[in-house]
């Protein structure tokens, strides 16, 4: 209650007031006291003026008989200019202060040596008057001859008394109607003052808990009201920039939690303590707008799945704060990760930890790899015709007196391992053009059985060479289709000699095809051998082969449904496989009506 401003308003006039008046007491009743023994000793001086009639007179009797009686005598007659009253009596005291009569013998029997009596006895007038007793005397030592005697007035100030308690009843008669006053007057004034600082103090805790809206009122425009205007114009400044900051955030919490790379800080204690979206993604945190159980990932917990090991980088951290690991195969990704120093503050702490970006770079990474692998396989394929040519030459050119026979079927194999060559390097021509949009396409409009049948009769001695059964079924009357019919003819031929190649001798082979919706459903069945249910998805990929050994054997190179695939994707087309190991193959071909290619030369 004693802190509260308006209370300590009311009590420093409370205080005040008793201060004023109890000073205002002292300094009359002090007045009042000094007045009264000025006026006392004046009276006493002028009595016992040497030059005055009183002391001769007192002096002439001393030394009689009974001279203390007639000295009494003579100062009754002196007691209105004494003053003598019932609080100021006089006595007559031999040469030691011992009483011989007086206006009130009883109080003289009483009477205790003074300072002025003491004075008195040693010769000297005793006029003073001491502050810490509660009467004032005069003492007057008197001689003649060799009579001596003391005249002693004391006065017990009953007077004065009576006077100082009369201004004590009056002071404190004062003093509550001085209170009362100063109660209410300090009561409105300690509004007047508290109101503004009251809403002031109010606005600002409103401002502080954020209710930016709220304008502290003005009540005047005295300093407090300066005061206040300044708080409504930092609060609209404090509002800008907090906005400003909270747009920024928002800003940037949303580009945080949305960013590709993962990115998850821990504090230096290795605890997490931020995490995106992505991170949580790649650590299955669970994730519902915030992280959920981010305890169980410590940095250490994280290196650890990372397979990185800390020593290989905290040499290079703690030289610089920050590094970067890169390549890092985590699950079927691969990654780059840095690791930076950042500052935050906990408890008014400035403290450090480590912020973890992770780059997701398995696009790159399978392209480097299958570029690495193209590269090898190219070389590979390559390699292989050039060494079967080569060994066939040498041995021409080492037996110049070969057999013309054996010389012929050198030359022969030469020869077909220059045509496989060819094949390859055209089909990885092709393949370039696919790549670098340079393919040039000649769209015609043709009937769907006729095609099938030119088809069916360029594999039909092909199937016959391999002792298969080759049958065709689809109705004459198939639709017109639209396309490069010598680019969907290579397709076609690919996928039947594909059907023969990879089929025992005496196979069931068949083309068959019907009319769908968006176009012609072309469908190459076998019975062969086969494909394993996980090598199906990478069929088309470029040099994919399922086993190397049995698709050399049959000469293949794994290209022919790469490039099946980027010609039936051109067409807007669709091509799938369904095989299983030991049973055979269906390989579906949908050719659309309607192709997405333009007919332009390149
Ligand atoms: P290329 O066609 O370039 O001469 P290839 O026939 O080996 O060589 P693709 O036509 O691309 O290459 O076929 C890829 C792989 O798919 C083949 O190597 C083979 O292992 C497998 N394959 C394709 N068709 C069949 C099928 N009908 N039966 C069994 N395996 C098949
Ligand atoms: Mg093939």
């Amino acid at each position: 209650m004693y802190k509260n401003l308006h209370y300590k308003i009311i009590l420093i006039f409370v205080i005040f007031t008793i201060t004023l008046m109890t000073a205002i007491c002292a300094i009359l009743v002090s007045s009042a006291y000094s007045f009264y023994n000025k006026d006392f000793l004046e009276q006493m001086d002028a009595a016992f003026d040497p030059n005055g009639s009183l002391c001769p007179e007192l002096r002439y009797v001393l030394g009689s008989e009974g001279f203390a009686e007639r000295q009494k005598e003579i100062l009754r007659a002196y007691s209105g200019q004494l003053g003598i009253d019932s609080s100021r009596n006089y006595y007559i005291l031999d040469q030691n202060g011992a009483f011989l009569a007086g206006s009130d013998s009883r109080l003289g029997e009483e009477l205790e040596k003074t300072e002025n009596m003491i004075s008195a006895i040693a010769g000297r007038r005793g006029t003073e008057k001491y502050f810490w007793t509660d009467y004032i005397d005069y003492a007057v030592p008197l001689s003649s001859g060799n009579a001596e005697c003391i005249i002693y007035i004391k006065d017990l100030q009953e007077e004065a008394k009576s006077f100082s308690f009369m201004i004590l009843q009056i002071t404190v008669q004062a003093l509550f109607i001085g209170l009362f006053v100063a109660l209410i007057l300090s009561f409105f004034l300690a509004r007047a003052i508290t109101s503004p600082v009251q809403s002031l103090t109010q606005g600002v805790q409103k401002i502080a808990n954020g209710e930016f809206e709220h304008e502290i009122r003005i009540y005047s425009d005295d300093e407090i009201g300066i005061l206040t205007n300044a708080f409504n114009h930092m609060k609209g400044v404090l509002k800008n920039t907090l906005d400003e900051i909270t747009g920024e955030r928002q800003k940037f919490e949303t580009l945080f939690m949305y960013l590709n790379d993962a990115v998850l800080a821990f504090d230096n204690g290795g605890r997490l303590i931020h995490v995106n979206k992505t991170a949580c993604m790649l650590f299955s945190l669970t994730f519902d707008g915030e992280m959920k159980n981010g305890e169980r990932l410590g940095f250490s917990q994280m290196l650890t799945d990372l397979k990185i090991d800390y020593k290989s980088i905290s040499d290079k951290y703690k030289e610089t704060r920050n590094c970067t690991v890169q390549d890092i195969v985590f699950g079927e990704k691969a990654l780059d990760i840095t690791f930076a120093e950042f500052r935050y503050i906990e408890k008014n702490e400035e403290k450090r930890g480590v912020m973890c970006v992770i780059h997701d770079i398995t696009e790159r990474y399978e392209l480097d790899k299958s570029r690495r692998e193209f590269v090898a396989n190219v070389s590979h394929e390559l390699r292989t015709p050039l060494t079967g040519i080569k060994g066939a030459v040498e041995t021409v050119l080492e037996y110049p007196t070969l057999d013309v026979e054996l010389k012929e079927q050198f030359l022969g194999m030469a020869v077909e391992e220059c045509d496989r060559m060819t094949r390859i390097v055209s089909d990885l021509l092709t393949l370039s053009r696919f790549d670098n949009d340079g393919m040039v396409w000649k769209l015609e409009t043709f009937e769907a059985s006729a095609f099938l049948d030119r088809v069916y009769d360029v594999m039909r001695t092909e199937a016959k060479n391999r002792g298969h059964a080759f049958e065709k079924n689809y109705p004459q009357n198939l639709p017109m289709l639209t396309g490069d019919k010598e680019k969907l003819q290579q397709v076609l031929i690919n996928v039947l000699s594909n059907a023969m190649k990879y089929t025992e001798e005496g196979g069931e082979i068949s083309l068959e095809a019907h009319e769908e919706k968006n176009g012609v459903a072309v469908c190459v069945s076998d019975n062969g051998i086969g494909v394993p249910a996980e090598d199906i998805p990478r069929l088309f990929e470029r040099f994919y082969c399922v086993e190397k050994a049995r698709s050399s054997d049959a000469g293949g190179t794994g290209l022919g449904l790469a490039i099946a695939k980027e010609i039936i994707d051109a067409h807007g087309g669709e091509i799938s496989i369904e095989s299983a190991p030991g049973k055979g193959t269906d390989v579906r071909i949908l050719l659309p009506y309607e192709p997405l290619l333009k007919n332009e030369e390149k």
